[in-house]
């Protein structure tokens, strides 16, 4: 990778059985695709060393070490690169981020859920391609979502929101597989159209159906699609059904979300207008008018290369992927001692807010920045200066001054800024990368001054 924003980079989707990985480019075009056998039974290490061998075969073919981004199904901690569940791969608190950039001689990985990665690559190079707020749903096996919001993807403050097939569009209706009952997943899946089909078959056998052809204990959702195609109303009646649930929801979305794209993507998506169309009739009832406004509702494009290209997105595009340390920092309640306990550990300085080297290391904390325009290294000498104050009386600290100045810490610490640093160095952060998080500093500053300010601080891409 050279200073210049980097043009390709691997993306990989971890799944059950395979792991699936491809070359990137700024395009979202895959160029080169390998995958191996994930083999989970043999444990988080081998699948970590395997992972990392199908990185390195790609380097044959690029000369260079290419950033990694890592979709993974599971509750992902993205902020630290940890796996904190994947059933599918019976883990559980594997640091998948950190092993595999150590096992990649500290190449930069970033790390999230297949459900996220999938939602960035739709937006980032698929049918929502330059929308800043977007729904992605995925109705396959299960319903996965993902949420675009303001230009980059939201996870919530402990990085498992989100879960759109989770909601409730039917308090009486079946009980999904989370354990709550009437979720979009447990009516809307290709899992569950395929249950129903059949339950309805049976209990009403004088209903016809071109379905009864085969063995109905054989129906999938699959079949309820060609048959629906083929003009059998029992199959047509059961997927307008689907789509009036997937309305129900979507309407929820738009009023909270006021989105500009709903992606409806995975298999189900297959049944195109039979499903769309009474999901936009029954959104268009419910919902705001005024949300309403402009409102599409689009089919993914990229299919199963949804999980690779996204992935790829989160080391091409920072934006869009979110670095979630620092929105996370300002979604994390902490106490007034937790702060100081933090920005302590961050800045290296004397826990004692009284003692006058506490000041001295708080301002060092600014040394790694002295690289960047001097507008924005001003801004923050003079933002440390007012906040001094506030930091000796503690109780006054409002969560938000904490967060916005530990999010400062952070990308001061562990960014090292300064053209020279270490990241710099070794071609782990681009100039872009660079000038996004100078942006962002610069207005976590005025955010933190202006709520010291008795305001209600500015709405920066944080916020
Ligand atoms: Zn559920």
């Amino acid at each position: 990778m050279t200073d210049a924003t980097p043009e390709l980079a691997i993306g990989i989707d971890i799944g059950g059985t395979k792991i699936a990985a491809g070359l990137v480019d700024t395009e979202g075009r895959i160029r080169v695709r390998r995958e191996t056998p994930t083999e989970p039974g043999e444990g988080p290490a081998a699948v970590i060393a395997r992972t990392a061998e199908l990185v390195r075969a790609f380097d044959g073919e690029v000369g260079e070490s290419l950033g990694v981004g890592v979709g993974v199904a599971g509750l992902v901690r993205a902020r630290d690169g940890v796996v904190a569940q994947a059933p599918n791969l019976r883990w559980e608190d594997v640091a998948l981020g950190p092993e595999l950039s150590a096992a990649l001689g500290g190449r930069a990985v970033r790390l999230d859920n297949d459900a996220n990665a999938a939602a960035v690559g739709e937006v980032w190079a698929g049918a929502a391609r330059g929308r800043a707020h977007v729904i992605v749903i995925t109705l396959g096996t299960g319903v996965g979502g993902g949420l675009i919001l303001d230009g980059s993807v939201y996870r919530g403050a402990r990085s498992v929101g989100a879960e759109l097939g989770h909601i409730t569009v039917d308090p009486d209706g079946p009980v999904c597989g989370c354990g709550n009952p009437g979720c979009l997943e447990a009516l809307a899946s290709g899992t569950a159209v395929g249950r129903i089909a059949r339950e309805r078959l049976v209990t009403a056998p004088d209903v016809a159906s071109s379905l009864r052809s085969g063995a109905i204990e054989a129906v999938t959702a699959r079949d309820v699609v060609a048959a629906a195609e083929a003009g059998d109303a029992f199959s047509k009646a059961l997927l307008g059904e689907t789509g009036v649930w997937l309305g129900v929801a979507l309407a929820s979305f738009v009023n909270l979300f006021n989105p500009e794209a709903i992606v409806i993507g995975g298999g189900m998506a297959a049944a195109g207008d039979l499903i769309l169309a009474p999901a936009r009739r029954e959104m268009e009832r419910r919902a705001f008018t005024a949300a309403l406004e402009g409102v599409e509702i689009v089919l993914a494009t990229l299919g199963n290369d949804a999980g690779i290209v996204g992935a790829a997105a989160l080391v091409l595009d920072p934006k869009l992927a979110g670095l979630a340390f620092a929105r996370e920092a300002r979604d994390t309640p902490l106490t007034p001692a937790e702060a100081i306990e933090a920005l302590t550990f961050h800045c290296g300085s004397n826990p004692n807010v009284e003692d006058p080297r506490w000041e001295q290391g708080f301002l060092s904390m600014l040394r790694p920045y002295k690289g960047l325009r001097p507008e924005v290294y001003d801004h923050l000498v003079q933002c440390v200066r007012t906040l001094l104050p506030h930091l000796k009386s503690a109780p006054k600290l409002d969560r938000r001054v904490i967060s916005s100045l530990w999010g400062i810490c952070h990308l001061a610490r562990y960014w090292g800024l300064h053209p020279d640093g270490m990241l710099r160095r070794n071609g782990l952060i681009t100039e872009e990368d660079q000038a996004t998080l100078e942006r962002w500093i610069e207005e976590l500053s005025y955010d933190l001054m202006s709520i010291l300010d008795g305001g209600e601080g500015a709405e920066g891409p944080l916020a």
